[in-house]
């Protein structure tokens, strides 16, 4: 995730990540949210999670699930919910007399287990699911819930569905998806994902991975879609609208198709013609694209954020269209979410701790883009990050231990400490441990760990073998250390006071 810009000053990377998000609030999702159905249970139904220290009630535990089969259909008006079925194939992981979903925002009409009748009802933000007979460990359960998606959410929500000018969208990082679809809403556990969405004819509906067809029946179109790699709940996108499908190829025949609102189309091309030379110079970075296929979704909506949602990422359509933006700070932002596609959509961070992997790189693979085609050097930037880090620090913690988001403000781990604070720790390794061995490392970890999930410590571990080094406290100091330490081979470069220039707007 990125966030916009404002666009009335001209952007300049030490403090280009102002919000224009509206806050959500941790109370905010009440049981009223699920209508339920009351069952008899031996202990009261309570919330669960799988003990992420940012996001205690995300995830659950018990299960695995294996894949989704998403089935929305959109009324053609986003004001309304969307009528849905949520398909779950899982494994148990523990014997279960009940288990919990995440889902916040919708009604529940039904649940099935195993294709029987099951009990439910809601217990602060999980939908929690009582089978008619117990499930063993190790047990293969298809769990279907029919339920609606509400795109509508209080002034003081910031849900997983955007309503854009012509339809929908999706942004639930990090924490959103439960409030569009039943799951397990935790990157621990990645999953397989086959959307099915029905529009009136005339809509364009597009989600992540590969199209498996589209059925017109009457004055509706199915359209189907699977991902080829495993995803985690916060990278969903469904894209819902008045849009044209461009396609090109890009390297090696990659298929790319872009998602753009059918009337900009001729004067967006420019810039999606760019996404074919970026990939080419990501691979040749860190390797091979890891995903069957990419593109840009244009959204006509106001979100205040860029997201990297699984081969298919969300922008603005404004950021390409605001003449304010220069061209290079556009392109530098479409790298920054592409090369997500390898630091935190192959690679996935196993907890919202581990954020910096996915942030840290996609900002250093933006400000290194930036310098090799437009001039921008990364050791100004890296230096103007060295200037503001202890601050960035003190407001948001060290990069590897980011303070919790604040009361009302879940989405708030998105601080300067996780962008270019955390870009500055492998800078900060490259002056390390060089060049070479900092390149290999970057190739190596992304093949290593793809379509897998990943923790700051498997980074240090591999570091430390890749270089040959003991880095133990090298990592300690710059990962978890409540100050900045000194920069390898810039001893002149000191800690800033704030520049007395306008303050940064209230960041998210
Ligand atoms: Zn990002």
């Amino acid at each position: 995730m990125l966030l916009t810009p404002c666009p009335r000053t001209r952007p300049r990377p030490s403090r280009l990540r102002m919000p224009t998000l509206r806050r959500r609030r941790t109370a905010a999702l009440l049981a009223s949210a699920v209508s339920v159905c009351l069952v008899a249970a031996a202990a009261p139904a309570e919330p669960l999670g799988v003990g992420d220290r940012l996001y205690p009630y995300l995830g659950n535990p018990g299960y695995d699930v294996a894949s989704y089969d998403l089935s929305l259909t959109y009324p053609g008006t986003n004001d309304r919910p969307l009528q849905a079925v949520t398909t779950i194939d899982a494994w148990t992981t523990a014997d279960l007399e009940r288990l919990n979903l995440d889902f916040a925002h919708g009604t529940v009409r039904s649940v099935e287990v195993d294709g029987r009748p099951a009990g439910f009802t809601s217990a602060g933000e999980d939908l929690v699911v009582t089978p008619e007979h117990p499930l063993a460990e190790r047990s293969r359960i298809r769990i279907t819930v029919r339920h609606t998606s509400d795109p509508v959410y209080r002034e003081d929500q910031q849900g997983g569905w955007v309503r854009t000018s012509d339809g929908l969208a999706m942004a639930n990082q990090a924490d959103a998806a439960h409030l569009v679809f039943p799951c397990n809403d935790h990157p621990s556990d990645k999953a397989m994902f086959t959307f099915r969405i029905t529009a009136p004819n005339g809509y364009t509906a597009v989600a992540n991975g590969l199209p498996a067809g589209a059925e017109r029946v009457g004055r509706d179109t199915t359209w189907t879609y699977r991902t080829q790699h495993p995803m985690a709940t916060e990278l969903a996108q469904v894209s819902i609208g008045r849009s044209a499908v461009v396609h090109r190829a890009g390297p090696h025949g990659l298929p790319l198709r872009d998602v753009v609102p059918a009337a900009d189309r001729t004067a967006l091309e420019p810039w999606l013609a760019k996404t074919p030379d970026q990939i080419a110079w990501m691979e040749s970075k860190v390797g091979r694209y890891p995903f069957e296929t990419y593109g840009v979704l244009m959204a006509q909506a106001s979100t205040g954020f860029e997201l990297e949602t699984q081969t298919l990422s969300l922008f603005e359509k404004h950021l390409f269209t605001e003449p304010a933006y220069p061209r290079w700070y556009i392109e530098s932002i479409m790298v920054h979410e592409l090369s997500h596609q390898w630091f935190g959509n192959s690679v996935t961070p196993r907890s919202w701790s581990d954020v910096w992997l996915n942030e840290g790189h996609a900002t250093w693979y933006e400000a290194l883009y930036a310098e090799e085609t437009a001039d921008r050097p990364l050791a100004d930037r890296m230096k103007a990050a060295y200037g503001a880090s202890d601050r960035w620090r003190e407001a948001g913690g060290p990069p590897a231990r980011p303070k919790p988001p604040a009361p009302g403000q879940k989405i708030g781990i998105f601080r300067p400490n996780i962008y270019d604070g955390a870009a500055l720790v492998l800078y900060a390794l490259r002056q390390e441990i060089g060049t070479p061995a900092f390149e290999r490392l970057q190739r190596i970890w992304v093949q290593e760990h793809r379509d897998t999930t990943a923790t700051t410590s498997d980074f240090v571990r591999l570091a430390a073998a890749v270089s040959g080094r003991d880095l133990r406290g090298f990592f300690q100091a710059w990962l978890y250390g409540e100050t900045t330490p000194p920069m390898p081979g810039h001893p002149d470069w000191k800690p800033q006071p704030p520049a007395r220039t306008a303050p940064p707007r209230a960041r998210r």
